[in-house]
């Protein structure tokens, strides 16, 4: 296990080179700085310490650490949070990253699955499943540069929900380290069902995910052409390329290639996404699309239906209500002025949509949910999930270090069971 020091009390370091926790490698690194923001831009929350552990017992030591001196731990997946949701200002990061490799088959009474260390991209999965097996689990994001832990800790979303479900769905057991530095087994069928349940979608509130055992089926082929065939639609509009699944599946990769060579990859990201529910998607047209955001938003906007019997209800992640909801992201990139509003800008604009939605009384949910303090935690989360989310926090991580980013517990803020 590495770890990179800059900032760590003198007493700290020296603590680091007991049993629990060999610091052996430490140095002052650059990188940490690095490690203090992410895809959004806009956030800074530099750590005292950046730790690279190789094995989930190298997490489980990081996060007995952390607690023995009080302080707070992010997993840190790629990065790809908008609003300092990976961060842990003046604590310590784990670089999941790290903990990538190799992949694992296994048999199992439903099929083959993939063992998959938790700092894997699922660009990464996508290679080693399609390219080296014929298999592919069924559920992906949209953009593949994210880990299965990062993705596993928020929903995992793409144009193929409404069919698959999220990826929280489409996985089976779970190798998990909770807040007190326990390494647990969970999945739906042991005793561990709740830790399973409450890491889907829990923003790292209730342990570091380091392993996820993933259902595979055989990839399918391109079926376009029979895809289309009963579906009613203007046959103008239609657009078709025929690409392979594996292109199919990297097709964000011209985007993010693109972004990276005009610069506007590395610029703030003022992303929004929210759920909103079918019966409220006409006002939301109206009041928020027409309205609000009238000028664009200076990127890609995102609109996909989703049917809430494909989720859980039985997970942390928050939906609204109603049979069809519908994802609303909008994936703004600030170029400098003037060649468009800024980030600060855009975000004022991203909480007027909020605003809306919350005065109009729409029924939604944010998805990758960022708020400021608990009161409106509670209030997204609502009365009983809020109950059963400070209840889950109070079992699996009590001192409250982990994911200090998300802002919604911290060790001087830690929950209280209701
Ligand atoms: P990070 O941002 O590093 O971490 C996210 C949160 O999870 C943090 O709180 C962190 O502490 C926690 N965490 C990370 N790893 C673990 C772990 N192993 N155990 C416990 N907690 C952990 N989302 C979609 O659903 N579909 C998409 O198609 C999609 N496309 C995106 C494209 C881009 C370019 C970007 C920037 C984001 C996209 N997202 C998408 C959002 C993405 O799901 C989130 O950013 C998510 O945070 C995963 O990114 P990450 O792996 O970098 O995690």
């Amino acid at each position: 296990m590495i770890a990179y020091f800059e900032n760590l009390p003198r007493r700290l370091s020296a603590t680091a080179g007991d049993d629990d926790f060999n610091a052996a490698d430490e140095t002052n690194n650059g990188d940490l700085k690095s490690f203090g923001s992410d895809f959004g831009g806009m956030i800074t929350s530099v750590p005292a310490a950046v730790i690279q552990p190789s094995t989930a017992d190298e997490v489980a030591s990081a996060i007995r650490f952390a607690r023995a001196n009080g302080l707070a731990l992010a997993a840190r997946g790629n990065g790809h949070s908008i609003h300092g949701q990976a961060g842990a200002a003046g604590g310590l990061v784990l670089d999941m990253r790290v903990l990538a490799g190799p992949i694992g088959l296994t048999g199992g009474p439903r099929g083959p699955c993939a063992e998959v260390p938790a700092g894997a991209l699922w660009s990464e999965v996508l290679e080693w499943a399609v390219t080296e097996h014929g298999l592919a689990p069924r559920s992906w994001t949209d953009y593949l540069g994210l880990t299965v832990g990062g993705t596993l800790s928020n929903g995992g979303v793409s144009g193929q929900t409404f069919c698959h479900g999220p990826q929280v769905v489409n996985v089976s057991q779970l190798e998990v380290v909770t807040g007190d530095g326990e390494r647990r087994l969970c999945s739906p069928e042991t005793g561990e069902a709740d830790l399973f349940f409450a890491v889907l979608g829990g923003l790292g509130q209730f342990g570091v995910i380091t392993r996820a055992w993933i259902p595979l089926l055989p990839a399918p082929d391109a079926r376009a052409a029979e895809m289309l065939k009963p579906l009613g639609y203007v046959k103008g509009l239609e657009f078709c390329a025929k690409v392979s699944y594996v292109d199919f599946l990297s097709r964000v990769n011209h985007s993010e290639a693109e972004a990276r060579v005009n610069g506007t990859w590395d610029a703030p990201h003022p992303w929004l996404n929210i759920f909103v529910s079918a019966c409220d998607i006409v006002d939301f047209d109206r009041e928020v699309f027409r309205m609000i955001l009238r000028r664009g938003v200076g990127g890609p906007m995102l609109v996909y239906p989703m049917l809430r019997r494909k989720w859980d209800q039985r997970m942390s992640v928050s939906v609204p209500d109603g049979e069809i909801f519908y994802l609303v992201a909008l994936l703004r990139f600030a170029r400098p002025p003037p060649d468009g509003p800024s980030a600060e800008e855009m975000m004022a604009e991203n909480q007027a949509v909020v605003d809306r939605c919350r005065s109009a009384g729409y029924n939604y949910k944010l998805y990758l949910p960022h708020y400021r303090d608990q009161s409106q935690w509670a209030v997204h989360f609502g009365e009983k999930g809020w109950s059963r989310f400070l209840d889950r926090k109070a079992r699996y991580d009590p001192a409250a270090i982990l994911s200090p980013g998300q802002l919604i517990f911290s060790p001087e803020a830690p929950p209280h069971r209701r």
